[in-house]
């Protein structure tokens, strides 16, 4: 770990527990955190939460999660948010944990590459495979325009308004990007990809088809290979077109939505122990070489660990007990039921008398 330079950053956000990563084994930690009084924070690197179950597979179907016979990779994350709304977890996505540092007093400065700083009791680790990076255009050079006229995200309508806008890829986002982009009144909107083939729901590709014929996007079919600048400004991409044609697009702004691939990233910087680029833990606390950084999840590796979302859940839980019992050192930590327990109705909010769901946050 490093000798805590994030403490140069502003205003830190004071925690019980920060979770790194916001894949169904974090969701799934908040609840369990919750219910022993911890208090918790989870910042992810990608815009959403769900981790693998919304990047890589939010619209097929998962048969073992106990009881519940079937759901989709959405309907999963959808049904976890609804179960940890009562505890009012603080979000803070797209952003990565860079930093983490022990601090004189027991407890860990955390800071992200956005700059949010925090301070925490005890850190969860719940990464996953990694932390998810957009797909990037390999073109040398072109990360000096990033987030200036380079954007791996939609800018958003005030952005795009009358400007010429090209986009690099065939996915949903990028479709949905193409649409915005043409509502927000856009100069031009021009989506570049290798095939002329897109992956979206039905709806969007009938909006999108219906501007294509009426003029309002073009496609080209073929592979970014350089750029056209003129010294700060990014004039053009230039591109192989599948006709052999080499052809510059001229552009205020790249929108480069190629989807999310995970990368370790900073974890393996933190001075944690690891085995094949993955956390050790005890099986009794879910804890890390590092005292009261504790990790659970696709990151971890133990004798006889299964990468499933069901073993997960079950670090998550034991993990949240070691966690309270740092947090609240001066109480016990008596096992109770959410049937029959009155302290946990008033934590969750609900009347065991008229029971209902809780709603969605
Ligand atoms: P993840 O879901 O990987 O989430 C980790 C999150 O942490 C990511 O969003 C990542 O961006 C974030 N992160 C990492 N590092 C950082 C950082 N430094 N800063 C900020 N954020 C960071 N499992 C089953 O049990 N049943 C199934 O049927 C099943 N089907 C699957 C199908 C497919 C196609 C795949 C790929 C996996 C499947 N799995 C299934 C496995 C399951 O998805 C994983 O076990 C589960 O997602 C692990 O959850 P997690 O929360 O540990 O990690």
């Amino acid at each position: 770990m490093a000798d805590s330079p994030a403490a140069a950053l502003p205003v830190p956000i004071e925690t019980d527990a920060l979770i790194v990563g916001a894949g169904p084994v974090a969701l799934f930690a908040v609840f369990e955190l919750g219910l022993l009084e911890v208090g918790a924070q989870v910042v992810d690197s990608l815009p959403f939460v769900g981790g693998q179950c919304i990047e890589l597979y939010a619209d097929k179907p998962i048969y073992d999660i106990p009881a519940l016979p079937f759901a989709t990779g959405a309907e999963l994350i959808e049904r976890l948010q609804r179960q940890i709304a009562p505890f009012a977890a603080g979000f803070h996505l797209g952003q990565q944990v860079n930093e983490v540092a022990l601090r004189e007093d027991g407890r860990f400065d955390v800071a992200t590459d956005a700059g949010q700083r925090f301070v925490a009791k005890a850190v969860v680790i719940a990464a996953g495979v990694g932390s998810f990076q957009p797909r990037r255009l390999k073109i040398e050079g072109l990360d000096a325009w990033r987030e200036r006229q380079l954007f791996h995200r939609d800018p958003g309508p005030e952005a795009t308004a009358g400007r010429r806008v090209v986009i690099v890829g065939n996915g949903e986002a990028a479709v949905t990007a193409a649409l915005d982009a043409v509502e927000a009144g856009a100069a031009s909107v021009t989506v570049v990809h290798r095939r002329d083939d897109f992956d979206a729901p039905t709806p969007l590709l009938l909006r999108f088809q219906s501007a294509r014929t009426n003029g309002r996007i073009e496609i080209v079919t073929a592979q970014p290979s350089g750029l056209q600048s003129e010294g700060e400004v990014l004039k053009g991409l230039v591109v192989d077109g599948s006709d052999d044609r080499t052809r510059t697009l001229a552009l205020d702004l790249l929108l480069v939505l190629l989807g999310w691939s995970p990368k370790l990233g900073p974890i393996a910087q933190w001075g944690l122990a690891l085995a094949r680029k993955q956390l050790i833990v005890d099986t009794e606390r879910f804890e890390t070489s590092t005292r009261g950084i504790h990790a659970i999840g696709d990151a971890v590796t133990y004798p006889g660990k299964q990468k499933l979302i069901v073993s997960g859940f079950h670090e998550a839980t034991l993990a949240a007990y070691a966690v309270a019992e740092r947090v609240h050192p001066d109480r016990a930590q008596p096992l109770l039921y959410t049937t029959t327990s009155p302290k946990l109705h008033k934590l969750l909010g609900v009347d065991p008398a008229n029971p209902s769901p809780p709603a969605l946050p």
